[in-house]
């Protein structure tokens, strides 16, 4: 069973979370395994993927955010791109275009950045959006401080929260074909929200600068950070929750908060429909979705994420053109 558990060090400025997908990660192996388009993943990319996938699950809790957070990476390598999705209800899913082989000890940089144009984007897109309204996205590079191409997903995400919100954060991440898992933790904002120290008036300028002082500086921080990074990819892997907490963080005082599992914790879900492809087709246009029927008798859709298959027939097709005003109630393009 997928679960999500979230701690607080008693008396210091750190949290963190551990999450382990179980049922939730197999069941995106095995749609994709089951796609007979494309087989299932490479070793090497369904590691990546589930690294994602655990990645984006703690980033979703980590933030208090009502809508989907959206992990990418775009390849310029056999990884053409990687996306994994967590929503507030620890919802998940995700999936990967590869084209061509690659090594089966491919690491990073030979599935996404070959030639140094691969990147990673983080994306908050709200809930309830306001018509017209972009999501929020955070672009991160795949190199380090001193242009060296970084070789794990764990590096890039901890460059990105340092950058983002000027907090230390330390990801150990690790998947395999049946379980995915990843360990957080983050030094605590110096001032405001989950502050331990009150929030007397102080402006958002002087606590981003606040913050941006104590960078590696938190004694607390930096000794908690030492034990979570000496956990080994083998040890996530294979050790149930409550043993990893214990060998890592034995001497520490852990503040233990519910853990979701079961129907609240980490599942697998997709949110795609016939509507929506239907409005890809709209987007395609009526040329060249006329093209398609033409070659093929019909528009056949299948979502990347779960594997449903959409078919629109010629008459499905028109529907989707014509104007709204003219469409017949209870057509076949709506869901
Ligand atoms: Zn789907």
């Amino acid at each position: 069973m997928s679960e999500l558990h979230k701690f607080l060090f008693d008396g210091l400025p750190v949290r963190g979370m551990i999450v382990r997908l179980t049922d939730a990660w197999q069941e995106i192996l095995a749609r994709r395994a089951s796609n007979t388009a494309t087989g299932p993943y490479p070793t090497p990319v369904a590691e990546l993927l589930g690294e994602m996938t655990a990645a984006a699950t703690l980033m979703q809790s980590n933030i208090k955010f009502n809508g989907a957070l959206i992990l990418q990476i775009f390849g310029d390598g056999p990884v053409k791109v990687a996306v994994a999705e967590a929503k507030p209800d620890l919802s998940l899913r995700a999936t990967a275009k590869v084209i061509g082989d690659l090594p089966a000890d491919a690491r990073l940089p030979d599935m996404v950045n070959v030639s140094n144009k691969g990147r990673c984007a983080i994306t908050l897109d709200p809930k309830d959006k306001l018509p017209g309204a972009t999501p929020y996205q955070g672009v991160v590079p795949l190199f380090g401080d001193e242009g060296e191409k970084l070789g794990k997903l764990s590096d890039v995400l901890e460059h990105y929260m340092l950058q983002s919100e000027q907090l230390d954060t330390t990801l150990v991440l690790a998947a395999d074909d049946k379980v995915a898992a990843g360990l957080l933790i983050q030094r605590l904002p110096v001032k405001g929200e989950g502050n331990l120290e009150g929030t007397s008036g102080t402006s958002d300028k002087d606590r981003d600068q606040a913050n941006e002082d104590q960078i590696g500086l938190n004694e607390d921080y930096n000794r908690i950070s030492i034990l979570a990074s000496s956990l080994k990819r083998d040890e996530l892997l294979t050790l149930d929750i409550e043993t990893i907490l214990r060998r890592l963080f034995w001497e520490e005082k852990l503040l233990r908060f519910e853990p979701q599992a079961g129907p609240l914790g980490p599942h697998f879900a997709c949110t795609c429909g016939r509507e929506r492809v239907a409005q890809m087709i709209r987007g395609l246009g009526v040329e060249e979705a006329e093209e398609i029927l033409a070659e093929r008798g019909d528009i056949e859709v299948g979502c990347d994420f779960c594997g449903k298959q959409y078919r629109f027939d010629a008459i499905d097709a028109a529907q989707i053109f014509r104007p709204p005003t003219d469409q017949i109630p209870g057509s076949p393009i709506v869901q």
